[in-house]
């Protein structure tokens, strides 16, 4: 598991007298799969918290039923639909300036009415706009519908009040074949970049971002290995949203 990439970058958080923490998030639940099972086996058994964005059309009682029996899951809102309202040459959004805003902020609130419906207390006032994007300002509306915080995929916080973004990515969304899994190596060298960062701007948590519906062999090997990994500190969800924001 050894990777001089990050163990050169854990050197200096040791030298500081601070150790990395890491969150994770994973999009895109809807139902009970063998991959979500997957997902919970290898964080149930490393004791992780999970930010599982769930899209509210498609998701479902047996979701629920699992979500409630394993409380290391926290579902939150995942747009409405998981539907594209971009032209086909833009960046693919559901929660963009395409529509009214208040056609976008009554999405948001619908699907977290249907969370609420699903999971009762235990869905979190918190949105991940589909494929990490949302217009601008929306994020000042979203208090309106019961929603305190976002997360989305950049060490940039647009509102650092509000957005706790996750930073490292286990899947390469660019192949040929569509997306495949990244090698142990490879997000070691992504995290030790992210760790850079953060290490820069008050040494906030990293986010681990995971799609399970798509992890191939390659990226179930890798999460298993990171999950284990000795000298990272796994926060819980509210830790990562409670830890003061100093980048913007
Ligand atoms: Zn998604």
């Amino acid at each position: 598991m050894s990777c001089r990439v990050l163990d050169n970058e854990l050197h200096f958080w040791r030298a500081a007298g601070e150790r990395p923490q890491i969150w994770w998030r994973d999009d895109d639940a809807v139902s009970v799969t063998p991959q979500l099972e997957h997902l919970t086996r290898i964080v149930g058994s490393a004791g992780i918290e999970i930010l599982l964005a769930v899209i509210p059309a498609n998701a479902n009682n047996e979701l629920a039923a699992y979500v409630e029996r394993l409380p290391i899951l926290k579902p939150c809102v995942h747009g409405w639909s998981h539907t594209n309202h971009a032209p086909a040459q833009e960046k693919k959004s559901e929660l963009g300036a395409h529509r009214d805003i208040d056609v976008v902020l009554g999405d948001v609130a619908r699907g977290h009415q249907r969370l609420e419906e699903l999971f009762g207390n235990a869905v979190l006032p918190v949105l991940v706009p589909p494929w990490n994007r949302m217009r601008d300002d929306l994020a000042p509306r979203l208090p309106e519908v019961g929603i305190r915080a976002f997360s989305t995929f950049t060490h940039h916080r647009s509102v650092p009040d509000m957005q706790v973004n996750t930073h490292v990515d286990v899947m390469d969304w660019k192949t040929r074949g569509g997306a495949a899994g990244k090698s142990l190596d490879a997000v070691q060298v992504e995290l030790a970049a992210a760790l850079s960062v953060s290490r820069a701007n008050g040494f906030y948590p990293v986010g681990l971002l995971t799609h399970h519906l798509v992890h191939d062999n390659v990226a179930w090997t890798t999460l298993a290995a990171i999950a284990e990994h000795p000298d990272l500190k796994w926060v819980t969800v509210e830790q990562a949203f409670a830890h003061p924001s100093t980048t913007s």
